[in-house]
Protein backbone atom coordinates (compact mmCIF):
# COMPACT_ATOMS: atom_id res chain seq x y z
CA UNK A 1 0.00 0.00 0.00
CA UNK A 2 1.60 3.30 -0.89
CA UNK A 3 2.24 5.72 1.83
CA UNK A 4 -0.02 8.42 0.74
CA UNK A 5 -2.97 6.21 0.67
CA UNK A 6 -6.03 6.75 2.70
CA UNK A 7 -7.61 3.78 4.75
CA UNK A 8 -11.63 3.77 4.41
CA UNK A 9 -13.27 1.34 6.16
CA UNK A 10 -16.73 -0.03 5.83
CA UNK A 11 -18.62 -1.43 8.72
CA UNK A 12 -21.48 -3.84 7.03
CA UNK A 13 -21.98 -5.01 4.01
CA UNK A 14 -25.89 -4.37 3.58
CA UNK A 15 -27.05 -2.31 1.13
CA UNK A 16 -25.57 1.04 2.39
CA UNK A 17 -22.31 -0.89 3.46
CA UNK A 18 -22.04 -2.30 -0.71
CA UNK A 19 -23.03 0.67 -2.02
CA UNK A 20 -20.56 2.41 0.02
CA UNK A 21 -17.77 0.23 -1.23
CA UNK A 22 -18.88 0.27 -5.02
CA UNK A 23 -18.30 4.63 -5.23
CA UNK A 24 -15.53 4.20 -3.02
CA UNK A 25 -14.01 2.29 -5.41
CA UNK A 26 -14.13 4.63 -8.50
CA UNK A 27 -12.05 6.98 -5.98
CA UNK A 28 -8.47 7.06 -6.38
CA UNK A 29 -6.19 6.98 -4.03
CA UNK A 30 -8.12 4.71 -1.20
CA UNK A 31 -7.18 1.30 0.21
CA UNK A 32 -10.88 -0.30 0.94
CA UNK A 33 -11.89 -2.27 3.79
CA UNK A 34 -15.00 -3.98 4.23
CA UNK A 35 -16.28 -5.96 7.30
CA UNK A 36 -19.30 -7.73 8.19
CA UNK A 37 -19.76 -10.61 10.90
CA UNK A 38 -21.49 -12.37 7.77
CA UNK A 39 -19.59 -14.10 5.14
CA UNK A 40 -22.44 -12.35 2.72
CA UNK A 41 -24.85 -10.41 1.69
CA UNK A 42 -28.29 -10.56 3.03
CA UNK A 43 -30.89 -9.72 0.49
CA UNK A 44 -33.67 -8.09 3.09
CA UNK A 45 -36.12 -7.02 0.40
CA UNK A 46 -36.53 -10.29 -0.96
CA UNK A 47 -36.97 -12.06 2.07
CA UNK A 48 -40.66 -12.59 1.43
CA UNK A 49 -39.83 -14.27 -1.27
CA UNK A 50 -37.38 -16.96 0.30
CA UNK A 51 -39.63 -17.52 3.08
CA UNK A 52 -42.73 -18.24 0.74
CA UNK A 53 -40.55 -20.68 -0.94
CA UNK A 54 -40.67 -18.90 -4.12
CA UNK A 55 -36.91 -17.91 -4.05
CA UNK A 56 -33.84 -20.08 -3.60
CA UNK A 57 -31.06 -19.50 -0.91
CA UNK A 58 -28.78 -17.84 -3.51
CA UNK A 59 -31.07 -15.52 -4.58
CA UNK A 60 -31.33 -13.58 -0.96
CA UNK A 61 -27.65 -14.32 -0.08
CA UNK A 62 -24.47 -13.05 -2.01
CA UNK A 63 -20.69 -13.90 -0.70
CA UNK A 64 -19.03 -10.79 0.40
CA UNK A 65 -15.21 -12.33 -0.59
CA UNK A 66 -16.31 -12.63 -4.14
CA UNK A 67 -17.86 -9.71 -4.27
CA UNK A 68 -14.69 -7.77 -3.17
CA UNK A 69 -12.72 -9.53 -5.22
CA UNK A 70 -14.71 -8.70 -8.44
CA UNK A 71 -13.71 -5.41 -7.93
CA UNK A 72 -10.67 -4.26 -10.46
CA UNK A 73 -8.43 -2.54 -7.75
CA UNK A 74 -8.28 -4.51 -4.56
CA UNK A 75 -10.93 -4.74 -1.81
CA UNK A 76 -10.44 -6.04 1.35
CA UNK A 77 -13.20 -8.46 2.65
CA UNK A 78 -12.83 -8.42 6.92
CA UNK A 79 -15.49 -11.77 7.85
CA UNK A 80 -15.61 -10.49 11.69
CA UNK A 81 -17.73 -8.79 14.09
CA UNK A 82 -16.40 -4.51 14.98
CA UNK A 83 -16.25 -4.73 18.78
CA UNK A 84 -15.33 -1.29 19.44
CA UNK A 85 -14.93 1.60 17.37
CA UNK A 86 -12.17 4.06 18.83
CA UNK A 87 -12.76 7.20 18.23
CA UNK A 88 -9.46 9.13 19.70
CA UNK A 89 -6.88 6.41 17.93
CA UNK A 90 -9.01 5.81 14.36
CA UNK A 91 -8.91 2.17 15.08
CA UNK A 92 -11.83 -0.68 14.95
CA UNK A 93 -11.37 -3.03 16.94
CA UNK A 94 -12.24 -6.82 15.66
CA UNK A 95 -12.33 -10.50 17.55
CA UNK A 96 -8.32 -10.75 17.26
CA UNK A 97 -6.82 -7.51 15.78
CA UNK A 98 -7.28 -4.13 15.43
CA UNK A 99 -7.51 -1.58 12.25
CA UNK A 100 -6.30 1.72 11.38
CA UNK A 101 -8.51 3.91 9.58
CA UNK A 102 -8.74 7.59 7.80
CA UNK A 103 -12.04 7.46 7.16
CA UNK A 104 -14.92 4.81 8.67
CA UNK A 105 -18.45 4.19 7.51
CA UNK A 106 -20.72 2.93 9.96
CA UNK A 107 -23.30 0.88 7.72
CA UNK A 108 -24.28 -1.46 10.85
CA UNK A 109 -28.00 -1.46 9.65
CA UNK A 110 -30.68 -2.58 12.24
CA UNK A 111 -32.27 -5.35 14.18
CA UNK A 112 -36.04 -6.47 14.97
CA UNK A 113 -37.26 -4.33 18.12
CA UNK A 114 -39.08 -6.87 20.15
CA UNK A 115 -40.74 -4.16 22.23
CA UNK A 116 -40.53 -5.23 26.23
CA UNK A 117 -43.72 -4.23 26.81
CA UNK A 118 -45.38 -6.83 25.02
CA UNK A 119 -45.11 -9.55 27.28
CA UNK A 120 -43.67 -13.16 25.82
CA UNK A 121 -42.98 -11.11 22.29
CA UNK A 122 -38.99 -11.56 22.68
CA UNK A 123 -39.03 -15.42 23.57
CA UNK A 124 -42.18 -16.80 21.26
CA UNK A 125 -41.85 -15.09 17.90
CA UNK A 126 -38.86 -14.31 15.48
CA UNK A 127 -38.14 -11.28 13.10
CA UNK A 128 -36.93 -11.85 9.83
CA UNK A 129 -33.51 -9.26 9.42
CA UNK A 130 -31.42 -12.48 9.82
CA UNK A 131 -31.11 -14.93 6.72
CA UNK A 132 -31.30 -17.81 9.64
CA UNK A 133 -34.88 -16.81 10.99
CA UNK A 134 -35.96 -16.51 7.02
CA UNK A 135 -34.58 -20.01 6.83
CA UNK A 136 -36.49 -21.28 9.46
CA UNK A 137 -39.73 -19.92 8.75
CA UNK A 138 -39.24 -21.08 5.10
CA UNK A 139 -38.69 -24.90 6.48
CA UNK A 140 -41.75 -24.41 9.02
CA UNK A 141 -43.92 -23.27 6.24
CA UNK A 142 -42.98 -25.90 3.84
CA UNK A 143 -43.85 -28.68 7.02
CA UNK A 144 -46.63 -27.09 7.19
CA UNK A 145 -47.86 -26.77 3.38
CA UNK A 146 -46.88 -31.01 3.50
CA UNK A 147 -48.60 -31.80 6.55
CA UNK A 148 -51.49 -30.40 4.93
CA UNK A 149 -51.39 -32.21 1.12
CA UNK A 150 -49.63 -35.27 3.05
CA UNK A 151 -52.26 -36.33 6.06
CA UNK A 152 -54.97 -33.89 6.25
CA UNK A 153 -57.18 -35.70 8.38
CA UNK A 154 -54.93 -36.02 11.21
CA UNK A 155 -51.67 -33.71 12.65
CA UNK A 156 -51.98 -30.48 12.13
CA UNK A 157 -56.07 -30.72 11.02
CA UNK A 158 -58.32 -27.97 11.66
CA UNK A 159 -57.90 -24.29 10.88
CA UNK A 160 -53.91 -23.16 11.58
CA UNK A 161 -53.23 -19.78 11.83
CA UNK A 162 -49.80 -17.90 10.93
CA UNK A 163 -49.58 -14.77 12.52
CA UNK A 164 -47.90 -11.79 11.56
CA UNK A 165 -47.32 -8.65 13.58
CA UNK A 166 -46.68 -5.31 12.18
CA UNK A 167 -48.16 -4.18 8.87
CA UNK A 168 -45.42 -2.20 7.26
CA UNK A 169 -43.76 -3.34 3.92
CA UNK A 170 -42.28 -6.45 5.40
CA UNK A 171 -44.80 -7.88 6.99
CA UNK A 172 -46.95 -7.31 4.00
CA UNK A 173 -45.10 -8.33 1.67
CA UNK A 174 -43.85 -11.55 3.77
CA UNK A 175 -48.39 -12.01 4.43
CA UNK A 176 -49.70 -11.94 0.70
CA UNK A 177 -46.47 -14.37 -0.85
CA UNK A 178 -47.52 -17.06 1.83
CA UNK A 179 -51.25 -16.40 1.03
CA UNK A 180 -50.67 -16.34 -3.02
CA UNK A 181 -48.65 -19.31 -2.60
CA UNK A 182 -51.37 -21.03 -0.03
CA UNK A 183 -53.84 -19.85 -2.93
CA UNK A 184 -51.67 -22.37 -5.65
CA UNK A 185 -51.62 -25.25 -3.88
CA UNK A 186 -55.31 -25.02 -2.48
CA UNK A 187 -55.94 -25.05 -6.41
CA UNK A 188 -53.49 -27.70 -7.65
CA UNK A 189 -52.43 -30.27 -4.76
CA UNK A 190 -54.43 -29.86 -1.59
CA UNK A 191 -57.54 -28.47 -0.94
CA UNK A 192 -56.91 -28.57 3.01
CA UNK A 193 -54.18 -26.33 2.29
CA UNK A 194 -56.81 -23.23 2.24
CA UNK A 195 -56.79 -24.26 5.99
CA UNK A 196 -54.01 -22.27 6.70
CA UNK A 197 -54.68 -18.38 7.40
CA UNK A 198 -52.94 -15.69 7.34
CA UNK A 199 -53.46 -12.63 9.71
CA UNK A 200 -51.94 -9.72 9.39
CA UNK A 201 -51.67 -7.42 13.03
CA UNK A 202 -50.94 -3.78 13.31
CA UNK A 203 -51.44 -1.11 16.28
CA UNK A 204 -52.06 1.19 13.92
CA UNK A 205 -55.29 2.21 12.45
CA UNK A 206 -54.19 0.98 9.18
CA UNK A 207 -51.80 -0.84 7.28
CA UNK A 208 -48.64 0.46 6.11
CA UNK A 209 -48.81 3.36 8.04
CA UNK A 210 -47.07 6.44 6.18
CA UNK A 211 -47.65 4.92 3.13
CA UNK A 212 -50.18 7.10 0.10
CA UNK A 213 -53.92 6.42 0.17
CA UNK A 214 -53.39 4.53 -2.92
CA UNK A 215 -50.55 2.25 -1.60
CA UNK A 216 -52.63 1.80 1.35
CA UNK A 217 -55.73 1.23 -0.15
CA UNK A 218 -54.44 -1.08 -3.45
CA UNK A 219 -53.20 -3.13 -0.61
CA UNK A 220 -55.84 -3.70 1.42
CA UNK A 221 -57.79 -4.88 -1.84
CA UNK A 222 -55.26 -7.31 -2.69
CA UNK A 223 -54.34 -8.75 0.78
CA UNK A 224 -58.32 -8.76 1.57
CA UNK A 225 -58.65 -10.97 -2.43
CA UNK A 226 -55.81 -13.27 -1.05
CA UNK A 227 -57.95 -14.33 2.04
CA UNK A 228 -55.57 -12.52 4.52
CA UNK A 229 -57.53 -11.43 8.14
CA UNK A 230 -56.52 -7.82 8.46
CA UNK A 231 -56.47 -6.98 12.04
CA UNK A 232 -55.53 -2.98 12.33
CA UNK A 233 -55.66 -1.08 16.04
CA UNK A 234 -55.15 -4.37 17.58
CA UNK A 235 -52.81 -3.41 20.28
CA UNK A 236 -50.57 -7.28 21.60
CA UNK A 237 -50.81 -7.29 25.09
CA UNK A 238 -48.99 -10.56 25.56
CA UNK A 239 -47.51 -13.57 23.53
CA UNK A 240 -47.12 -17.08 24.85
CA UNK A 241 -45.92 -20.61 22.93
CA UNK A 242 -48.96 -20.61 20.99
CA UNK A 243 -51.26 -17.66 21.68
CA UNK A 244 -51.80 -14.17 21.41
CA UNK A 245 -53.59 -11.84 23.83
CA UNK A 246 -54.92 -8.49 22.88
CA UNK A 247 -55.80 -5.58 24.85
CA UNK A 248 -59.68 -5.67 24.12
CA UNK A 249 -59.75 -9.70 25.40
CA UNK A 250 -59.58 -11.33 22.43
CA UNK A 251 -56.93 -13.99 21.93
CA UNK A 252 -55.99 -15.35 18.50
CA UNK A 253 -53.80 -18.87 18.15
CA UNK A 254 -51.02 -19.73 15.83
CA UNK A 255 -48.87 -22.14 14.46
CA UNK A 256 -46.12 -19.50 14.56
CA UNK A 257 -45.60 -16.25 14.51
CA UNK A 258 -43.54 -13.92 12.93
CA UNK A 259 -42.98 -10.28 14.07
CA UNK A 260 -42.01 -7.19 11.82
CA UNK A 261 -43.60 -4.58 14.29
CA UNK A 262 -40.10 -2.24 14.41
CA UNK A 263 -36.66 -2.19 14.63
CA UNK A 264 -33.46 -0.72 16.55
CA UNK A 265 -30.10 -0.70 15.63
CA UNK A 266 -27.73 -3.36 17.16
CA UNK A 267 -25.35 -2.67 20.09
CA UNK A 268 -22.09 -1.06 18.77
CA UNK A 269 -19.67 0.20 21.31
CA UNK A 270 -17.85 3.56 20.69
CA UNK A 271 -15.14 4.87 22.72
CA UNK A 272 -17.26 8.03 24.07
CA UNK A 273 -21.13 8.56 24.19
CA UNK A 274 -22.69 9.71 20.76
CA UNK A 275 -25.73 10.89 20.54
CA UNK A 276 -28.82 8.42 19.76
CA UNK A 277 -32.11 8.32 19.62
CA UNK A 278 -34.74 5.73 21.57
CA UNK A 279 -33.70 2.88 18.91
CA UNK A 280 -30.33 3.32 18.96
CA UNK A 281 -30.03 5.17 15.45
CA UNK A 282 -27.11 7.31 15.76
CA UNK A 283 -28.07 11.47 15.62
CA UNK A 284 -25.61 12.66 12.62
CA UNK A 285 -24.67 16.14 10.96
CA UNK A 286 -25.79 17.37 8.37
CA UNK A 287 -22.99 15.53 6.33
CA UNK A 288 -24.25 12.00 8.16
CA UNK A 289 -20.87 12.29 10.00
CA UNK A 290 -20.78 11.80 13.96
CA UNK A 291 -20.92 15.07 15.43
CA UNK A 292 -16.94 16.80 15.75
CA UNK A 293 -15.99 13.01 14.13
CA UNK A 294 -15.20 14.50 11.11
CA UNK A 295 -13.43 11.35 9.64
CA UNK A 296 -16.61 9.24 10.50
CA UNK A 297 -20.08 8.64 8.76
CA UNK A 298 -23.11 7.15 9.75
CA UNK A 299 -25.48 5.46 7.02
CA UNK A 300 -28.17 3.74 6.39
CA UNK A 301 -30.91 1.82 8.86
CA UNK A 302 -28.97 2.83 11.97
CA UNK A 303 -29.17 6.64 11.18
CA UNK A 304 -32.16 8.76 11.61
CA UNK A 305 -32.61 10.40 8.36
CA UNK A 306 -35.03 13.40 7.33
CA UNK A 307 -35.73 14.96 4.21
CA UNK A 308 -35.72 18.34 3.27
CA UNK A 309 -39.35 19.21 5.26
CA UNK A 310 -38.09 17.44 8.63
CA UNK A 311 -39.82 14.38 8.75
CA UNK A 312 -38.09 11.17 9.32
CA UNK A 313 -37.90 9.09 6.66
CA UNK A 314 -38.78 5.15 6.61
CA UNK A 315 -35.36 3.15 6.86
CA UNK A 316 -35.28 1.32 3.48
CA UNK A 317 -32.46 -0.06 0.90
CA UNK A 318 -33.32 3.40 -0.81
CA UNK A 319 -32.54 5.51 1.69
CA UNK A 320 -29.20 3.12 2.62
CA UNK A 321 -27.77 3.54 -0.98
CA UNK A 322 -28.37 7.49 -0.74
CA UNK A 323 -26.74 7.98 2.15
CA UNK A 324 -23.60 5.31 1.16
CA UNK A 325 -23.49 7.34 -2.08
CA UNK A 326 -23.69 10.62 -0.18
CA UNK A 327 -20.85 9.47 1.99
CA UNK A 328 -18.64 8.29 -0.54
CA UNK A 329 -19.04 11.73 -2.43
CA UNK A 330 -18.36 13.57 0.87
CA UNK A 331 -15.12 11.46 1.47
CA UNK A 332 -13.83 12.10 -2.35
CA UNK A 333 -14.55 15.89 -1.57
CA UNK A 334 -12.93 15.82 1.12
CA UNK A 335 -9.86 14.29 -0.58
CA UNK A 336 -9.77 17.23 -3.25
CA UNK A 337 -10.44 19.77 -0.58
CA UNK A 338 -13.73 20.92 -1.77
CA UNK A 339 -16.73 21.75 0.36
CA UNK A 340 -19.34 19.32 1.49
CA UNK A 341 -23.26 19.83 0.42
CA UNK A 342 -25.53 19.05 2.85
CA UNK A 343 -26.98 15.50 2.53
CA UNK A 344 -30.69 16.32 0.78
CA UNK A 345 -32.67 12.59 1.19
CA UNK A 346 -35.46 12.02 -0.08
CA UNK A 347 -37.81 9.05 -1.78
CA UNK A 348 -38.40 8.37 -5.17
CA UNK A 349 -41.34 6.09 -4.73
CA UNK A 350 -42.13 2.64 -3.26
CA UNK A 351 -43.44 -0.60 -4.82
CA UNK A 352 -45.13 -3.63 -3.07
CA UNK A 353 -44.64 -7.42 -3.86
CA UNK A 354 -48.47 -8.54 -3.33
CA UNK A 355 -47.73 -12.03 -4.19
CA UNK A 356 -47.04 -14.01 -7.21
CA UNK A 357 -47.00 -11.73 -10.17
CA UNK A 358 -49.01 -8.85 -8.60
CA UNK A 359 -47.97 -5.51 -6.96
CA UNK A 360 -48.64 -2.03 -6.49
CA UNK A 361 -46.24 1.07 -6.74
CA UNK A 362 -46.38 4.98 -7.01
CA UNK A 363 -42.85 6.69 -7.72
CA UNK A 364 -42.66 10.34 -7.46
CA UNK A 365 -46.07 11.24 -6.12
CA UNK A 366 -48.02 10.95 -9.89
CA UNK A 367 -47.32 7.28 -11.07
CA UNK A 368 -49.30 4.93 -9.43
CA UNK A 369 -49.63 1.67 -10.94
CA UNK A 370 -50.94 -1.80 -9.66
CA UNK A 371 -51.42 -5.51 -10.36
CA UNK A 372 -48.96 -6.98 -13.13
CA UNK A 373 -47.41 -3.54 -14.43
CA UNK A 374 -46.47 -3.18 -11.19
CA UNK A 375 -44.70 -6.39 -10.56
CA UNK A 376 -42.95 -6.02 -13.84
CA UNK A 377 -41.88 -2.57 -12.31
CA UNK A 378 -40.56 -3.96 -8.97
CA UNK A 379 -39.02 -6.75 -10.48
CA UNK A 380 -36.60 -4.73 -12.40
CA UNK A 381 -35.65 -2.56 -10.35
CA UNK A 382 -34.90 -6.37 -7.93
CA UNK A 383 -32.83 -7.78 -10.87
CA UNK A 384 -30.65 -5.03 -11.66
CA UNK A 385 -29.87 -4.94 -8.21
CA UNK A 386 -29.33 -8.63 -8.06
CA UNK A 387 -28.05 -9.27 -11.96
CA UNK A 388 -24.97 -5.93 -10.83
CA UNK A 389 -23.91 -8.28 -7.46
CA UNK A 390 -23.96 -11.63 -9.19
CA UNK A 391 -21.69 -10.10 -12.20
CA UNK A 392 -19.26 -9.05 -9.75
CA UNK A 393 -19.50 -12.21 -7.81
CA UNK A 394 -18.82 -14.07 -10.81
CA UNK A 395 -15.51 -12.25 -11.54
CA UNK A 396 -14.32 -12.52 -7.97
CA UNK A 397 -15.28 -16.19 -7.77
CA UNK A 398 -13.52 -16.45 -10.97
CA UNK A 399 -10.16 -15.11 -10.00
CA UNK A 400 -10.06 -16.76 -6.65
CA UNK A 401 -10.57 -20.13 -8.32
CA UNK A 402 -7.73 -18.96 -10.54
CA UNK A 403 -5.51 -18.58 -7.90
CA UNK A 404 -6.01 -21.71 -6.34
CA UNK A 405 -5.71 -23.89 -9.53
CA UNK A 406 -1.99 -21.82 -9.99
C1 LIG B 1 -38.77 -8.50 4.71
C2 LIG B 1 -38.22 -7.13 4.37
C3 LIG B 1 -38.64 -6.48 3.20
C4 LIG B 1 -38.12 -5.23 2.88
N1 LIG B 1 -38.52 -4.67 1.70
C5 LIG B 1 -37.96 -3.50 1.32
C6 LIG B 1 -38.30 -2.94 0.05
O1 LIG B 1 -39.12 -3.47 -0.71
N2 LIG B 1 -37.68 -1.77 -0.30
C7 LIG B 1 -36.75 -1.15 0.51
O2 LIG B 1 -36.20 -0.11 0.10
N3 LIG B 1 -36.43 -1.66 1.70
C8 LIG B 1 -37.00 -2.81 2.15
N4 LIG B 1 -36.66 -3.36 3.36
C9 LIG B 1 -35.74 -2.61 4.25
C10 LIG B 1 -34.28 -2.82 3.86
O3 LIG B 1 -33.96 -4.19 3.81
C11 LIG B 1 -33.37 -2.12 4.88
O4 LIG B 1 -33.75 -0.77 4.96
C12 LIG B 1 -31.91 -2.24 4.42
O5 LIG B 1 -31.47 -3.58 4.60
C13 LIG B 1 -30.99 -1.30 5.22
O6 LIG B 1 -29.68 -1.40 4.73
P1 LIG B 1 -28.43 -1.17 5.69
O7 LIG B 1 -27.22 -1.26 4.81
O8 LIG B 1 -28.62 0.05 6.50
O9 LIG B 1 -28.45 -2.39 6.72
P2 LIG B 1 -28.45 -3.96 6.46
O10 LIG B 1 -28.84 -4.29 5.09
O11 LIG B 1 -29.26 -4.52 7.59
O12 LIG B 1 -26.93 -4.39 6.66
C14 LIG B 1 -26.24 -4.24 7.87
C15 LIG B 1 -25.03 -5.15 7.84
O13 LIG B 1 -24.17 -4.83 8.97
C16 LIG B 1 -23.63 -6.03 9.49
N5 LIG B 1 -23.24 -5.76 10.90
C17 LIG B 1 -24.04 -5.33 11.90
N6 LIG B 1 -23.32 -5.13 13.03
C18 LIG B 1 -22.03 -5.44 12.72
C19 LIG B 1 -20.82 -5.43 13.47
N7 LIG B 1 -20.76 -5.04 14.75
N8 LIG B 1 -19.68 -5.83 12.85
C20 LIG B 1 -19.70 -6.22 11.54
N9 LIG B 1 -20.84 -6.24 10.80
C21 LIG B 1 -21.97 -5.84 11.37
C22 LIG B 1 -24.77 -7.04 9.34
O14 LIG B 1 -24.29 -8.36 9.35
C23 LIG B 1 -25.36 -6.63 7.98
O15 LIG B 1 -24.77 -7.34 6.91
C24 LIG B 1 -37.17 -4.59 3.73
C25 LIG B 1 -36.76 -5.24 4.92
C26 LIG B 1 -37.27 -6.49 5.24
C27 LIG B 1 -36.81 -7.16 6.52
Amino acid sequence: MGEDMKKVIVIGGGYGGLRAVEHLSGIEGLHITLIDKHPYHYLQTEAYGYIAGRFDLHGVAIDLKNWCLGFKKWVEFVHDEVTLLDLENKTVHLSQTKLHYDYAIIAIGAETNFFSFIEGLRENSFGVKKLRNAFNFRTAFERLLYSKVEDPLDKNKGVLNIAIGGAGLSGVEIAAEMADVIKKHTQSIGASTQEIKIHLIDASATILPGMSDYVVSRTCERLEDLGIEIMTDAFIEKVDASSIYFKDGRVLDFYFMIFTGGIKVPSFELSREVKKNNINQFLVDQYMRIPDEPSVFAIGDCVEIHDAQGQILAPTAQTAERSAEYAAQCIKQELERKELKPFNASIDGVFVALGGKYAVGEMFKIIKVKGYAAYLLKKLITYTYYIGLKLRVNTGFKKRTKTFDE
